[in-house]
């Protein structure tokens, strides 16, 4: 029994899991996203100073960077920046002479100059007559177009070119000898390559080089179209990559690209040939000093320089538009972050300052009311001749005192004070007088007053001074003290003045009332008395 459910065990397992497995399609392979198809097109046939393309190509350095690259042979015939100016291809390798068609109105844009120096030079057949750059006169130079540094470099030379016959270049550097069909007394050249020809051969040569005079200007440079350049920057930026890549490749592993070169691309020319043209062209790479493929713009500016004195551009051409990235560009992403960072910081500042305005005004409003509040209690509380408190606010505080002596018993006096014959100082003096005289009275009392002590006017020429925890005898004495001062005082513009007052004590169940009458009693007592005195109620 046992057995037989392990055979239907493995019948159903054979079925779910094995037999899906099998009859499963094969998997297609991972699909590759599309590349971004592009054209370079080289200056000249396939040899060693195209290395680093090659390696890019073949070490799929290209490919990482996403693009699908055709590299297209040079010669005699090709002139790229034409090629790229018209869209037949996206890139060109030039060199200097770049910045010429430039000036002429080409919409061309460098890139990456990976030889910082140019291995561009005229190879001569030497004979009796031909010892010095100047002795071309008269004689036939081959020479393709848009070999502009060429001709700077013999205008700077102080060579009368206009006296040069220049024949269409065949690529062939034989055609030099004497025994050439196509016979020329002298070429343009590479360093790296034909001088290694003619070196090989009996032609006696000599050979002239920018760099003798000083004109130094760069080789081999990446360029494409303006349009390219401003529609494909991304593009540009990883065409530009990947050769770097694969020059930097080639500079650390010369004989393995020595191979590549001759397997792929240039089988014709023999591994010492192109071995010859490596060193050489390693050499232009400077790459102990510079980046590999580093343009600087000042030196792009001599160069123009050199070619305006040759009267081959113009000397106040703007080159700004011929570099592409001449400075090192920031990523993109840290442009957007920036400007995003730039405008957040700015809506902040923007509300920021709004609320700042806002609390500005509402702490101008608020500092206004509590102002105006201050000005109306004034008005509601003090009396506007003398500043003292007034009849109302007296009340109020009389109350209050009356409420503390009786929830604490506490004790406190009143004191009620009147101007003797002081109808007689309106009457003589006049009202103004009369009114400053009350004002001096009652700064005398506010002196002579603790600060505890409430004084108010009471009436036209009455004050009231209610003092706190304050018996009858010292509140006796007070008023003692206050008609002495005032007896004494010399006011303005009045003769001797004095003051009658009325001293009684809070008794337990007075109100306002009872308290005030009391001490009116006592005033009115004084004043009967003879006036200046105090006198206390019983
Ligand atoms: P006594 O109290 O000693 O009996 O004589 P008196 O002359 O002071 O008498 P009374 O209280 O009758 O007169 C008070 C005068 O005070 C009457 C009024 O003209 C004057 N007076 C009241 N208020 C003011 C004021 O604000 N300014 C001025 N200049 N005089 C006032
Ligand atoms: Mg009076
Ligand atoms: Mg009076």
């Amino acid at each position: 029994m046992y057995k037989l459910y392990k055979i239907i065990a493995a019948f159903f397992i054979s079925f779910t899991v094995v037999l899906p497995t099998l009859s499963e399609p094969p998997r297609e392979p991972e699909h590759e996203p599309e590349r971004t198809r592009i054209r370079i097109q080289l200056k000249w046939f396939h040899q060693y100073q195209f290395a680093g393309y090659y390696i890019a190509q073949e070490k799929g350095f290209f490919r990482e960077q996403g693009l699908n690259v055709e590299l297209i042979e040079g010669g005699p015939d090709i002139i790229p920046p034409e090629k790229v100016a018209y869209g037949n291809v996206e890139f060109g390798v030039g060199n200097s002479s770049l910045l010429v068609d430039y000036g002429n109105g080409m919409p061309i844009v460098a890139i990456a100059a990976f030889f910082q120096h140019s291995p561009f030079i005229i190879l001569a057949r030497q004979d009796e007559n031909l010892k010095t750059i100047r002795d071309l006169e008269g004689r036939s130079l081959m020479i393709s177009d848009h070999s502009h540094e060429i001709v700077a470099f013999l205008k700077l030379a102080g060579v009368d070119i206009s006296k040069i016959s220049r024949t269409p270049h065949t690529g062939n550097i034989h055609d030099i000898s004497e025994e050439s069909r196509h016979r020329v007394d002298a070429s343009t050249a590479f360093l790296s390559n034909e001088y290694y020809d003619i070196s090989r051969t009996k032609i006696p040569f000599i050979a002239f080089q920018p760099r003798d005079i000083g004109f130094d200007i760069y080789g081999d440079t990446l360029f494409t179209s303006k349009d390219y350049a401003e529609s494909h920057p991304d593009t540009v930026r990883a065409v530009k990559e990947a050769l770097i890549r694969g020059w930097r490749y080639a500079l650390n592993n010369m004989d393995e690209a020595i191979e590549i070169t001759h397997a792929k691309y240039a089988p014709g020319k023999s591994k010492d040939k192109l071995a010859y043209e490596a060193k050489i062209i390693h050499q232009l790479f400077v790459d102990n000093v510079v980046d590999i493929g580093y343009m600087s713009q000042l030196r792009w500016l001599n160069i123009n320089d050199a070619f305006a004195k040759s009267e081959l551009v113009s000397e106040d051409l703007d080159i700004g538009q011929f570099l592409f990235e001449s400075e090192q560009k920031m990523p993109d992403w840290i442009y957007r972050l920036l400007i995003w960072l730039a405008i957040i910081v700015m809506l902040v500042s923007v509300v920021a300052q709004r609320f700042y305005q806002l609390s500005k005004a509402k702490d101008r409003e608020i500092e206004k009311r509590t102002q105006l509040e201050e000005k109306l209690r004034q008005l509601v509380e003090t009396d506007a001749l003398t500043g003292l408190y007034n009849r109302h606010k007296l009340d109020e505080m009389m109350c209050r005192e009356i409420d503390r002596a009786e929830r604490y018993m506490h004790n406190f006096s009143i004191i009620l004070m009147d101007v003797d014959h002081f109808k007689n100082v309106n009457d003589t003096l006049g009202h103004l007088i009369g009114d400053r005289l009350l004002r001096e009275i009652s700064d005398l009392l506010t002196k002579q007053l603790r600060k505890a002590d409430i004084v108010a006017r009471w009436g036209g020429e009455e004050f009231m001074i209610v003092c706190p925890e304050t018996d009858l005898v010292k509140a006796e004495t007070v008023a003692e003290k206050l008609r002495a001062c005032i007896a004494s005082h010399n006011f303005h513009g009045t003769d001797k003045q004095t003051a009658s007052f009325g001293v009684t004590r809070y008794h337990q169940g007075d109100n306002a009332d009872t308290i005030t009458s009391r001490a009116d009693k006592a005033l009115y007592q004084a004043k009967r008395d003879g006036r200046d005195r105090v006198c206390v109620a019983p």
